[in-house]
């Protein structure tokens, strides 16, 4: 993402001048206060601005040296871009199995019994309880859910917003290990999240934001000890 700059409806400000990049099976965590523009960056990219009344004005998203600017979710998916937004996306009156099956596009008969089982071995609590309602599950495990599920497109970018919000803390470590091995295999990961510890521990490279503009970037070493500088609460 090059110099975004993002409104939304009535002209209100979401992100300006906003630059990150993220190299394959890098895992990059973007950091910053509420409101910093961390959702908006994320939507950005994976093109979810338009269900929320914004767009870009300005800058540039490239995937893969191709120009996605302004590109719809169905454009960025195709190019292997899978976003689990904030809110948790899961059937509740479907078993977890049926909400894996649930993809508008399945992965082809020959993969499929493979990326299940890569999901349920990342997730072996859902192999547990695949024939159970996605409703009855935790909020951590429909969030492995939620994650699964876009897995299974084999996406080259995985974004994940806000992946612990209002999750146990005995349930962010589990998470966090799991984007680590998905990014081992390959997968680039990007993380907004405010369990800053635990994303400092896996990410390469982080972004601070405050206030719709990016204040600091550089290796998680940098931001190490630091945590209120990575939550946006101090100055960098
Ligand atoms: P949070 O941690 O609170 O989710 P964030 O860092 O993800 O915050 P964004 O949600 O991206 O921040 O918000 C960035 C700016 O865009 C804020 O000033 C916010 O008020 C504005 N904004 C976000 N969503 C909307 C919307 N639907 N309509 C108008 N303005 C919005």
């Amino acid at each position: 993402a090059e110099n975004l700059m993002v409104r939304y409806r009535g002209g209100a400000l979401g992100i300006s001048d906003v630059s990150f990049d993220a190299a394959d099976g890098q895992i990059v965590a973007i950091f910053g206060a509420n409101g910093a523009g961390k959702t908006t960056s994320v939507r950005a990219v994976s093109g979810f601005l338009k269900t929320e009344g914004a767009k870009i004005v300005r800058g540039r998203v490239t995937i893969d040296g191709k120009d996605v600017t302004g590109a719809e979710p169905h454009v960025t998916s195709r190019l292997g871009v899978a976003f689990i937004p904030e809110r948790r996306k899961v059937f509740p009156s479907l078993t977890v199995t049926e909400n894996l099956h649930s993809l508008g596009v399945l992965p082809p008969k020959s993969r499929r019994a493979e990326l299940f089982d890569r999901v349920f071995t990342l997730f072996p609590i859902l192999h547990e309880r695949k024939s159970e309602l996605a409703g009855k599950l935790s909020g951590g495990q429909q969030q492995m859910l939620a994650i699964g599920r876009g897995l299974l497109t084999e996406p080259r970018l995985l974004i994940v917003d806000e992946m612990t919000l209002g999750l146990h803390v005995s349930l962010h470590a589990p998470l966090f290990t799991a984007m680590r091995s998905i990014a081992e295999a390959g997968t680039t990961v990007v993380i907004v999240d405010e369990s800053i510890e635990f994303a400092l521990d896996v990410a390469d490279h982080c972004y601070l934001l405050s206030s719709g503009r990016l204040t600091l970037q550089g290796p998680s070493e940098m931001f190490r000890g630091n945590e209120l500088l990575a939550a946006g609460y101090v100055e960098a």
